[in-house]
């Protein structure tokens, strides 16, 4: 499947004149920002812009190239309910396979037009007198009625403050960001991080380097995986017959539903998947003292559960070492750990995740008083629905704060906020609303309601994770059922908003 090239079609020209106008800008092409562009598209509005820095859409599965890069909720359900794709070749499908489903989506739905490729948002500003977005970035400014930030929760990779990392002498790269140019065969490599990238492409490359040192702080819970290649009977028979896909996608989403229970309700229902864990180590690793270096010492859920049969295999091979010591620094090619040790490496791959409750993004987006997104996010991020926030007027965040989730597929809830959004829309146009602003009292009682949910919770039953931020407070996980959220974002709910309307119609906003 190949990606047209994007043609020079002009943006319409607002009145503004050299500044071209759009109604929507959505910044970001990933499943958030393809989504939403598919539902304007189809709700006949065509004016709007999509700014992508990278240069191909796909976001998460366009830059995570790394080798072994999978998904690890069923392909059946981590994808769009309104485009199934009965050809997944994987019960679990790779970074490849789910990268051309995104792009031949932005291909059949003719997005590309509106595309703008290679341009970093620099800067949102609320203007309160003209009513609209300035939005800046690389290559150009447009203003706006409205801002989608699509820019995603795992989107800026997080590289580790370690003493002398920036000086390493030898190749170093994110796994966000692999370098395939750069050939492993025969080298020393260093893998810092145990998290999801790091188990997926640890087994991946072991067997190409000569040694591999693999520096872990936690070690995390690991269950057996269950993918498989599917059959060429099961697509045949998902093609033809298109209610059997949607069934097994029902059946799937209502059994990951339930791990929930576990996660919140009751932790012993962890324990249960704890023993199949433990088991899994002890059948997969041989040796006592590797054993005991991967035992978690913390509730299974507590971070993300992870799913591999290949990763101890991986960490058993004689070229592969498990390094559980600090890294004191780094000095020229060598990897100086707290008890004084060395490793010399020639390349050192970060598995270090993302900056999740600190994104870049809120440092650029600035609201009607004048203060950036981080700025006013001091006491913690903070969103109603995960999607708005007081003091950003016609402004959505998809995937936003307290939308995350351990136990389901991301993919649901942003649809939920597509269907928000499009709401929202179908509302002020009905309604002739220029500005909505979600009431500073709406967003408190709703964050009130979220954390009042998350004690008790496995995700605050005491390890250091990405879903917390630097005080602690969980502002990532939704910490419910997604059916609840869903129900929740089913309608566009006026009443929560402070509503400006255009001068010459008069105010509609109480028969909302
Ligand atoms: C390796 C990996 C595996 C994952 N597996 C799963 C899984 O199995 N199940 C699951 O539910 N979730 C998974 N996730 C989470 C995943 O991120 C979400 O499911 C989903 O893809 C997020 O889509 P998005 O559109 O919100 O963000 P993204 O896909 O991250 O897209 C954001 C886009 O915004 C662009 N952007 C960012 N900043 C700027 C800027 N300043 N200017 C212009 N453009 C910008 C980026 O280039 C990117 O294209 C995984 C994440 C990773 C990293």
């Amino acid at each position: 499947m190949s990606v047209v090239e994007l043609s020079p079609t002009p943006l319409p020209e607002g009145a503004g004149g050299a500044t071209p106008h759009v109604r929507i800008a959505i910044v970001g092409t990933g499943f958030a920002g393809l989504g939403l562009a598919i539902s304007l598209k189809q709700a006949g509005i065509e004016d709007f812009v999509l700014i992508e820095r990278a240069d191909d859409v796909g976001g998460t599965w366009q830059a995570n190239t790394y080798p072994g890069c999978q998904c690890d909720v069923p392909s059946h359900l981590y994808s769009f309910s309104f485009a199934p794709n009965p050809g997944w070749s994987r019960t679990y499908s790779c970074q490849p396979e789910i990268w051309d489903y995104l792009r031949d989506l932005a291909e059949r739905h003719g997005l590309h037009p509106h595309i703008r490729f290679g341009h970093e948002l620099t800067a949102a500003t609320w203007d309160d007198e003209r009513r609209n977005w300035r939005v800046e970035t690389s290559r150009g400014v447009w203003t706006a009625q409205l801002v989608v930030d699509a820019t995603g929760p795992l989107s800026h990779p997080q590289v580790p403050a370690i003493k002398g990392l920036r000086r390493f002498e030898g190749t170093i790269f994110h796994s966000a960001d692999w370098d395939h140019d750069h050939d492993l065969t025969g080298e020393r490599v260093a893998v810092i991080g145990t998290g999801a990238s790091a188990i997926q492409l640890v087994p991946r490359i072991a067997e190409r380097v000569a040694q591999l040192h693999v520096f872990q702080r936690t070690a995390p819970w690991i269950l057996p995986h269950t993918d498989r290649p599917t059959t060429r009977f099961e697509r045949r028979l998902y093609k033809a017959l298109p209610f059997l896909q949607k069934a097994v996608r029902i059946g799937v989403y209502w059994s990951r539903e339930s791990f929930l229970l576990g996660f919140v309700k009751d932790q012993r229902v962890m324990a249960g998947a704890e023993r199949i864990a433990a088991a899994h180590l002890r059948k997969q690793v041989r040796d006592p003292e590797l054993r005991r270096k991967l035992k978690p010492h913390f509730r299974l859920g507590c971070k993300r559960v992870l799913l591999s049969n290949q990763w101890y295999p991986a960490l058993a091979r004689r070229n592969v070492e498990l390094v559980t010591d600090a890294i004191r620094e780094i000095r020229g090619r060598t990897i100086v750990l707290a008890d004084g040790s060395e490793r010399e490496v020639d390349t050192i791959i970060l598995g270090t995740g993302f900056h999740v409750t600190d994104q870049p993004t809120a440092q650029l987006v600035r609201g009607r008083d004048g203060r950036t997104l981080a700025e006013r996010a001091e006491a913690g991020i903070q969103a109603y629905l995960g999607a708005t926030m007081t003091g950003l007027p016609n402004f959505f965040k998809l995937i936003g704060p307290n939308t995350g989730l351990g136990h389901n597929s991301m993919i649901f809830m942003i649809e939920s906020q597509l269907r928000y959004v499009m709401d929202a829309l179908r509302v002020m146009d009905e309604q002739q609303i220029a500005t909505f602003e979600v009431r500073p009292e709406a967003m408190a009682a709703y964050n009130a309601q979220i954390q009042s949910k998350m004690p008790g919770t496995v995700w605050m039953s005491g390890c250091a994770s990405w879903y917390l931020d630097a005080e602690g407070r969980n502002t990532t996980i939704w910490p419910d059922f997604t059916w609840r959220f869903r129900h929740r974002t089913r309608r566009f709910d006026a009443r929560a908003y402070e509503l400006r309307h255009d001068a010459a119609v008069p105010a509609l906003a109480a028969a909302a």
